[in-house]
């Protein structure tokens, strides 16, 4: 049975290779137990159903490598109650972040053919470099079992249970 006001729970995702936000689908038997407590209205990964803000729970994957990046992770800070970083390329800017002492416009060359196509950041920056964040669950990519946790005490209200080594509580 669901209880009769769910928190909503919205996933986002920025530069990264979408194993962070899969973890909450590799929950499998636990997502019945998650669905009993928030109530997932923006996951585009796994659904179609995309709900406007404002939502109670954000969970935000990626760095952020654009202007276009900045623009959003903005207006996902302003809609959200709880903004959550899951896994490094949110919380330290991941593997993407290499590329902050090198030299962008010569890798790019390289790699494409046309660059000039191509707009972004100097720098791969964590979500924290661009706005307010409330906890960061870190990992590469995050354990299923620790988001769980996260999810279900920022629905209750309470602090999560998890392990200081493991989390850098903003
Ligand atoms: Fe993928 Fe690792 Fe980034 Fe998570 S932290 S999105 S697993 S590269």
């Amino acid at each position: 049975m669901t209880t009769p006001t769910r928190p909503t729970l919205a996933v986002f995702k920025f530069a990264s290779c979408d194993g962070c936000q899969l973890s909450l689908l590799d929950c499998e038997d636990e997502l019945l137990a998650v669905v009993e407590h928030v109530d997932i209205v923006n996951f585009p990964e796994a659904s179609r159903r995309m709900l406007p803000g404002p939502y109670d729970i954000a969970l935000v994957e990626g760095s952020i490598t654009t202007e276009s990046d900045l623009d959003r992770i903005r207006t996902v800070r302003e809609q959200s109650r709880y903004l959550i970083c899951i896994g490094a390329c949110a919380t330290a800017g991941g593997l993407q972040a290499l590329r902050n002492s090198a030299d962008v416009e010569a890798f790019a060359s390289t790699v494409y053919p046309h660059p000039e196509y191509l707009s972004s950041l100097a720098n791969s920056m964590p979500i924290a470099d661009a706005v307010t964040v409330d906890y960061e669950l870190h990992g590469c990519p995050i354990n299923k079992y620790q988001l769980l946790e996260v999810v279900l005490a920022f629905a209750a209200g309470r602090n999560p249970e998890i392990a200081e080594e493991s989390v850098c509580m903003e």
